[in-house]
């Protein structure tokens, strides 16, 4: 057993990267597009980490999960990324709607909802964006009114991923605050399935299983527990969506970086295989100095996002915004960098679908649009990190 420093994870960490990325190889890149090609899903893979505990292992064991950190769930997501099956879910379920709910939600939500997140039967999706507000969410018009002693929803949302295999939705809604009369923001679980919740499907090019979908809500009544933690909290929305962010930018850099890792991997193997001057095309400079670059890239992403995870895993949520946010940037890219790289390496045969790595650019480049763009990471980095004035 090796002594674990400040730069190294623990056995358990590693022993817990080499599983997942066993189970992952299993099914592999290959699995991954031919469901993507043929519009199946990857739910054999989904439910198969769910019960080897991998899924939900950031959820408190008491609501099934294992009880661990969102660093252990990020390397969860990295490593199937890295064996090609990189998993946007995981970003949403247990780790966005996972954590919210986990930290802000009743006893009672806590038990109806953690254990499906946690084993992967009962997935939730998160909607925030909508097609006007985008980028400014404070700018969402879906309005959630009293009836009773319930709730109704009315809006619309875009780039919703997995909602057709989601059981339910974690949506952002405004709500009058019943004391103070202003609109604040609100989270619902709507269950997908709900009367007056419509969902299709946006033809995108990424090459992948999971979708994104224009979300319709159209007076979807819901009962009264469906209001995420205390409704007479007047600010629980606000600090509800800024827990679920750094969770989010932590994921989706262990999403890039295993992405990347990925691309890299299937560089270096076939620069070292293919020769066209007599010697394998890896011995040029000019293709071994742009996947070095990447090597130094990834793994300085990844120290930054385990620095993320290990702070926010220690409850210095402030220090680890700074942290996730760097971390989701270089991540996104040395993902976008690592499979542009990987094509030019493989030239012709990177175009191919037959070596499948012309698919990674879009995959990749989403990481510099969602969840958050890397624009508004600078602007959060000028402002917070520099102390520049905010620019919008
Ligand atoms: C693959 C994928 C999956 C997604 N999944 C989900 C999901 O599950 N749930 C969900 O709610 N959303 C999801 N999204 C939506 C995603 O979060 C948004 O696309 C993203 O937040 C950007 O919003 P927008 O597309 O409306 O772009 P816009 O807001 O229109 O922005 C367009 C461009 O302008 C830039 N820009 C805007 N304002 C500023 C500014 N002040 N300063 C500098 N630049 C600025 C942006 O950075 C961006 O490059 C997903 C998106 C994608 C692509």
């Amino acid at each position: 057993m090796t002594e674990q420093t400040a730069f190294t994870e623990t056995d358990e960490r590693i022993t817990l990267r080499r599983q997942v990325a066993k189970l992952a190889g299993g099914y592999g890149r290959d699995y991954f597009t031919a469901q993507a090609r043929s519009g199946g899903k990857t739910t054999e893979l989904w439910l198969e980490i769910g019960r080897n505990g991998y899924l939900g292992i950031n959820i408190p064991e008491e609501y099934g999960g294992g009880g661990g950190g969102i660093g252990d769930v990020a390397a969860v997501c990295e490593e199937l990324a890295a064996q090609g099956c990189p998993l946007l879910m995981m970003v949403v379920s247990p780790a966005i709607c996972g954590t919210v709910i986990n930290r802000f939600g009743t006893e009672e939500q806590k038990r109806t909802w953690l254990p499906g997140i946690a084993d992967g039967t009962a997935t939730m999706a998160f909607a925030i964006t909508e097609p006007d507000a985008g980028t400014n969410s404070h700018n969402i018009t879906t309005t959630a009114r009293r009836e009773g002693d319930g709730w109704v929803l009315k809006g619309q949302k875009i780039y919703i991923s997995g909602v057709d295999e989601a059981s339910n939705v974690l949506v952002v809604a405004r709500a009058e605050d019943s004391k103070t009369g202003r609109l604040k923001p609100c989270l619902f679980v709507v269950p997908t399935d709900a009367a007056g919740f419509e969902y299709t499907p946006i033809p995108m090019e990424i090459v992948s299983p999971e979708q994104q979908f224009s979300v319709f809500i159209d007076d979807v009544r819901l009962p009264a527990g469906a209001l995420v933690g205390d409704p007479g909290d007047t600010d629980a929305g606000l600090r509800q969506l800024f827990a679920g962010l750094n969770p989010e930018r932590i994921m989706a850099a262990s999403f890039s970086t295993g992405l990347a890792r990925f691309a890299l991997d299937k560089a270096v193997a076939y620069v070292k295989e293919r020769e066209v001057f007599g010697v394998p095309i890896g011995s040029h400079q000019g293709l071994a100095h742009p996947l070095a670059m990447s090597k130094i890239e990834i793994e300085l992403a990844r120290l930054m996002t385990q620095k993320a995870a290990a702070l926010y895993d220690a409850g210095d949520d402030a220090a680890a915004g700074e942290a996730a946010n760097m971390a989701k940037y270089a991540a996104a890219e040395a993902a976008c960098d690592a499979a542009d790289r990987a094509v030019q390496a493989h030239g012709g045969n990177g175009i191919t679908q037959e070596y499948g790595v012309a698919g990674l650019l879009v995959a990749a480049r989403a990481g510099r649009i969602a969840p958050v763009s890397r624009e508004m990471i600078l602007n959060y980095v000028g402002m917070h990190s520099l102390g520049l004035p905010k620019s919008y």
